[in-house]
């Protein structure tokens, strides 16, 4: 197999040949057909992640066929095509196993941070962990569904029920959050970097009422606010953008620090919490609606040997949707 390989946090991946790995029992091997590019891979090539192992293999959004079947796996089948996600494992024992909050586990494996993803023709994954995503919609409109779509749903699951929704960084995630929330009857504001008027008009594309800068406030006081950018200072800002009782969501895996604020900001009940990881019942609810919901994936696909473009381009906020690498 070939790989984009992660030696030395800080440094450019390398174009590796590998052996072919073969599944161990309750794994499956995947042919990866596309795999999608997370702002969560820029947080593992710069080493932002607590204990980065290296070497490692990126990538948390494949979608591939079944070549190889491990013992013991039930209900999956050869030639299948399957969505390989974020959550890799969990332990199923600790406490938060046992009370079905397996994104909280305390011994999980997360694919293409602690283990190998799908910047890759090749992956392993554990069976269990693997979504059937069926014959519906190409593989390249479907990888982004595997994190951006996932913990998106999962962040505007958590941010309650409220009808208007502040969008803050409209990237890969927000872009398919627009779409379900729309689809949901909500009313959607989304707020980019200052400036940004391609994006902003991206964003009424997809039915945005109303889209901005970060630094402004938005015309009436939001319901309810999802922060995907990765910028501490917003914080403050988006708790003044929400009404009494509204709740502030902060979905990134890594932001930086949160600057101090009057407690007034947060004063009248309004909640300031953060979403981590997902769960397989997140990913079942979410895929099945899916379809029904019409999501349209804005992506950019490149070569697999070009992922430190596409890296470089995630970065520098170069594209509108997602990136998608394809082997
Ligand atoms: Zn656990
Ligand atoms: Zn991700």
């Amino acid at each position: 197999m070939y790989a984009m390989v992660l030696k030395k946090i800080g440094t450019e991946l390398e174009w590796n040949e590998l052996a072919d790995p073969n599944p161990g029992p309750g794994e499956i091997r995947v042919k990866v057909a596309a795999c999608g590019v997370c702002r969560t891979d820029l947080h593992v090539v710069d080493g932002d992640l607590p204990d980065q192992k290296v070497p490692i293999i990126p990538g948390h959004e494949i979608v591939g066929r079944i070549d190889l079947i491990g013992a013991d796996v039930v209900g999956l089948s050869i030639g299948e095509r399957v969505g390989i996600p974020w959550l890799g494992h969990t332990c199923g024992v600790c406490p938060y196993c046992l009370e079905h909050r397996e994104n909280l586990c305390d011994h999980p494996l997360f694919t293409g941070y602690t283990r190998n993803g799908g910047f890759a023709t090749m992956a392993i994954a554990d069976a269990r962990f693997a979504f059937p995503l069926g014959e519906t919609g190409s593989d390249i409109s479907l990888a982004p569904l595997l994190c951006a779509g996932l913990i998106g749903w999962r962040s505007l699951v958590i941010s309650g029920a409220g009808k208007k929704i502040g969008l803050y960084g409209f990237g890969a995630a927000a872009h398919i959050v627009a779409q379900v929330a729309k689809w949901q009857g909500r009313s959607v504001f989304a707020f980019t970097r200052p400036g940004d008027v391609a994006t902003q008009s991206f964003a009424r594309s997809l039915g945005a009422t109303w889209a901005g800068g970060s630094n402004e406030m938005p015309p009436e006081p939001l319901d309810a606010a999802i922060i995907f950018a990765i910028v501490g200072d917003l914080v403050p800002l988006v708790l003044k953008a929400v009404r009494k009782g509204g709740r502030v969501v902060c979905a990134g895996i890594h932001m930086s620090d949160i600057p101090s604020f009057p407690y007034r900001l947060l004063w009248e009940e309004r909640q300031l919490v953060s979403v981590a990881n997902l769960t397989r019942q997140d990913g079942i609810d979410f895929l099945r609606l899916a379809p029904d919901m019409g999501i349209a994936t804005k992506t950019t696909s490149y070569p697999l040997k070009q992922a430190n473009q596409a890296l470089a381009d995630l970065r520098a906020g170069r594209f509108e949707g997602a990136a998608v690498l394809v082997p």
